[in-house]
């Protein structure tokens, strides 16, 4: 490798809600840019007029900066190549054309759309690969000169001449070889002035002097047009690396319809950006230790190509939620505090609410859990009768709540009380388990808590005795 600065980039299209295949992508993009003191740069993509949603540039940015996806030059911070948005930069690609123009790599095309469609179904008739034929290679300077002073509306494609094989050598893929054959002329400036993603995108590329190009596997098709055009301008052609596609389940590209795919999903459910990013990690990249919790510092020293997946990683929104109660538990009463305050429909005094969430940590795995969690600490709750005499009948039930009622009341909700109602269930052959179920199902309403003498310690005695009086005799 020379000593040129390394500066990668993510080139986002404003088209929609952010994207969690950005963040994937992202991540490989910051990890090497950093891990060689180079540049990573953000620029948005939005020639596509048609399907651009105005405003979805700055919540793209906004949330791979939630993620802690920061850019070294982007929109927002501007940066020696700015502007990094393409619809301020047309006066540029409107340079660049000509120079294509000029050196014959490119003409223009004024074939209508019916002309177009025709030659398209005759060669999918003829079972042969749809490709522009070249009518308007052949036209002279002067006929173009009139059919532009007419009017008439044309696009400007690239010359690709047949026969010829493409290489490079992909850095997570190997050699990559495409025949020309296979390529068609594609449009480089559409009839609408704007330029095609594929020119722009090479222009800005070298301009923004992007020495690697780390990008989805879906383009990996389209690299070979690329590498054209930076020979057609006489270019250095950039390096590339294609990561794997994120599936489904099923296998298929991740799609909105069985996963959620926008990064605001994920903000809602309360998912750290931490534990997304890890997770990200891990589907794009194996630890060479084995290890699956991975900070981005980490990663970032540790990242190298070679461990890149080569085939689609399953986007497995289990793992996504082990991961982010790892995080979650990692954090201190205070941080979690903070984290939970959005999601807390309960107004709980804060000393309370430390003693709940230390006991409820354990059990988070996203934030937007905390209410069905700790509901019963602050409502009152109603235990159905089924649930509640679930494992004994109703005088075997008042029996054990009247003796834990005693108890607790007797001596104070603690260890020491606990140990009681242990050694009593022993000595009355019940199941320890179920007669503690049964405590547990009267003063939270549910079988699933915390720790149950912790549990009864925040409530109180009075609101457990309130809870087990209204359980008894139900
Ligand atoms: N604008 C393209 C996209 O939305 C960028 C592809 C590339 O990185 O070259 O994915």
């Amino acid at each position: 490798m020379t000593n040129k600065e390394i500066r990668t980039r993510i080139a986002p299209s404003p088209t929609g809600d952010p994207h969690i295949g950005t963040a994937y992508i992202s991540i490989f993009n910051l990890a090497f840019a950093r891990q060689n003191g180079g540049k990573f740069i953000i620029r948005i993509e939005d020639t596509d007029r048609e399907r651009y949603i105005e405003g979805t540039d700055k919540i793209i940015i906004e949330n791979l900066n939630w993620l802690g996806i920061e850019a070294d030059e982007s929109p927002e911070i501007g940066g020696q190549y700015a502007p990094y948005v393409q619809s301020k930069r047309l006066h540029i690609y409107k340079e660049y054309i000509k120079k294509l123009l000029d050196n014959e790599s490119a003409y223009y095309c004024f074939c209508t759309k019916e002309r177009l469609e025709g030659l398209r179904n005759t060669q999918i008739h003829s079972h042969t690969q749809p490709k522009y034929d070249k009518k308007c290679l052949s036209l002279t300077k002067e006929e173009v000169e009139i059919n532009i002073k007419e009017g008439k509306e044309y696009v400007i494609r690239l010359n690709v001449k047949p026969g010829i094989d493409i290489k490079f050598n992909d850095l997570i893929r190997g050699e990559v070889s495409i025949n020309t054959d296979s390529i068609d002329d594609q449009v480089l400036i559409k009839n609408d002035g704007f330029p095609t993603y594929h020119f722009a995108s090479i222009v800005d590329d070298h301009l923004m002097k992007i020495t690697h190009v780390i990008r989805g596997e879906e383009w990996i098709s389209s690299t070979p047009k690329h590498i054209l055009l930076y020979k057609a301008f006489g270019w250095e052609v950039p390096s590339f690396a294609h990561t794997s596609l994120l599936r489904n389940k099923d296998r298929s590209k991740i799609s909105k319809r069985k996963n959620n795919t926008s990064i605001l999903w994920y903000k809602e459910q309360g998912y750290l950006p931490e534990a997304i990013i890890n997770f990200l990690i891990l589907l794009g990249w194996s630890n060479p230790s084995g290890e699956e919790i991975i900070s981005t510092h980490e990663f970032i020293k540790k990242f190298s190509f070679d461990r890149m997946t080569k085939s689609g990683p399953i986007f497995d929104i289990d793992k996504l939620n082990w991961i982010n109660g790892v995080y979650i538990r990692k954090k201190s009463i205070d941080e979690l505090k903070k984290l939970v305050k959005p999601y807390l429909k309960y107004d709980i005094k804060p000393s309370k609410l430390d003693k709940i969430l230390k006991i409820t940590q354990e059990r988070i795995k996203k934030l937007n859990e905390i209410n069905d969690l700790i509901s019963f600490f602050v409502e009152d709750i109603f235990p159905p009768s089924e649930l509640l005499h679930e494992k004994y009948d109703k005088e075997t039930t008042d029996k054990i709540l009247k003796f834990a009622l005693k108890t607790l009341k007797d001596n104070g909700i603690n260890k020491d009380s606990e140990l009681k109602l242990k050694e009593h269930a022993l000595q009355e052959k019940y199941n320890v388990g179920d007669f503690f179920m049964v405590i547990r199902i009267a003063t939270c309403g549910r079988k699933v808590s915390p720790p149950l003498i912790d549990t009864l310690d925040i409530l109180g005695i009075e609101e457990v005795e309130k809870r087990i009086q209204n359980s008894i005799g139900r």
